[in-house]
């Protein structure tokens, strides 16, 4: 049984990965021609820590990662936390496995070392999926590469070619992704050249009228990753950041150059396969950023769908898969465009919001939390 992987991100390599550790052969195929992602960080709360843990990769990831204490949440305009919620230890011991921030460089690297190491998996670089056929028995495609056009078989076909996918396509899915009116302005500094307000044990949040703030340390804490998300319109962060306190506002004016990264969403599909083709990560389940849960869920799909294969073969996996999958991954992508609403409101409505915070228990909104982050497979 040979899986066909398009796309070298996070979902394609913990795919690989997880097929890998399984017993299952794979063939990935990648457009770039190297596999480092452009610098910024990436949470990973328990649900993905469970699901790495698994895949043999705890200490790896430790070698590379923070775990922080607690997430800090402030109002941008007076600086005033509004809820602190601890993570840490006290995380761990709740959802079984550890909430960790880290590089995305370091998180694909980590994958790939795992990856190369179990010898699975055949990985193509500057690889391009162009065309798909599909047949009862088996998949077809077609690839650009140095060489100009080649064409691979496989027993089927995994997508994880991000939010443009080309096998969306395959299952009559549509590829263009709309606009969601917001960019991401990302930047990653030195710690030492970090303003006052960043600590480097947390992720802190800052809620501002129209804009929302995160920042937290990576490669250890040698660095601090800054992400801050606004109108789209917003020429630079500051744009977005004026009215802040200063400490808020000190982030938005780092040295460091700055990534603008439009984003895009999709309202949930009404699949995630169809015959012999599967869909996973951003490909099935573009979201919006504010639940930080793209990439793991990303790892959660090929955790699940790595051991439905081995179980079941995928012509019976598949349709198992988007079973165990799409409604959790609905629940994600609506809950991210709710989210985004609640951290961007302005006015009397941000002050009922920042009031109805700084009243809720800590352990409710906690509780709140278990249905991601309390995420296992089911076996
Ligand atoms: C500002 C911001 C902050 C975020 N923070 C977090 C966070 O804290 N936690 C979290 O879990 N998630 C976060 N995310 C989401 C996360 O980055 C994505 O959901 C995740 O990277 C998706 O992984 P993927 O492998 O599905 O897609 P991608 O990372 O897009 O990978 C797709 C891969 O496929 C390749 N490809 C594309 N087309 C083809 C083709 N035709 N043929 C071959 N290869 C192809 C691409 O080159 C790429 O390597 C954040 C996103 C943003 C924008």
């Amino acid at each position: 049984m040979t899986a066909l992987i398009a796309g070298g991100g996070v979902a394609g390599l913990a795919l690989a990965l997880a097929l890998g550790r399984r017993g299952l052969v794979s063939t990935l195929f990648e457009r770039a021609a190297r596999l480092d992602e452009v610098g910024a960080g990436v949470q990973l709360s328990p649900n993905a820590g469970r699901a790495l843990g698994a895949l043999g990769l705890d200490d790896q990831l430790d070698a590379v990662s923070t775990r922080p204490e607690a997430v800090v949440i402030r109002d941008a305009l007076s600086g005033r936390v509004l809820k602190r919620l601890t993570l840490g230890a006290q995380a761990e011991r709740r959802w079984g496995a550890p909430y960790r921030v880290i590089h995305r460089a370091d998180l694909q690297a980590t994958l790939f070392r795992a990856l190369r190491a179990v010898g699975s998996c055949e990985i193509r670089l500057a690889s391009e999926l162009r065309g798909v056929r599909a047949s009862e028995d088996g998949v077809q495609i077609e690839v650009a590469d140095a060489s100009g056009e080649a064409a691979f078989a496989g027993d089927w076909l995994a997508g994880c070619d991000g939010l443009r996918s080309v096998a969306r396509g395959a299952i009559g899915l549509a590829t263009e992704v709309g606009a969601a009116g917001l960019k991401a302005w990302r930047a990653t500094v030195a710690a030492e050249a970090a303003p006052a307000a960043f600590d480097p044990r947390t992720v802190g949040v800052w809620l501002g009228p129209g804009a929302h703030l995160v920042v937290y340390p990576v490669r250890r804490g040698r660095e601090a990753n800054i992400v801050l998300i606004g109108d789209h319109k917003a020429e630079a962060p500051l744009a977005l950041a004026g009215r802040w306190t200063p400490s808020a506002r000190a982030f938005a004016e780092p040295e460091a150059g700055w990534t603008p990264w439009p984003l895009r969403d999709r309202t949930p599909d009404a699949r995630m396969q169809q015959g012999r083709i599967a869909l996973l990560g951003d490909a099935a389940h573009a979201a919006l950023p504010s639940l930080a849960q793209g990439a793991g869920f990303a790892i959660e799909d090929a955790t699940v769908l790595a051991r439905l294969v081995a179980e079941r073969g995928p012509v019976a996996a598949l349709p198992a898969y988007e079973a165990a999958r799409r409604p959790r991954c609905s629940r994600m992508q609506a809950g991210a465009r709710t989210q985004i609403r609640i951290d961007h409101l302005s006015g009397p409505a941000a002050a009922a919001r920042n009031a109805a915070l700084a009243l809720a228990p800590e352990a409710a909104l906690i509780r709140g939390l278990d249905w991601i982050y309390g995420w296992r497979d089911a076996q």
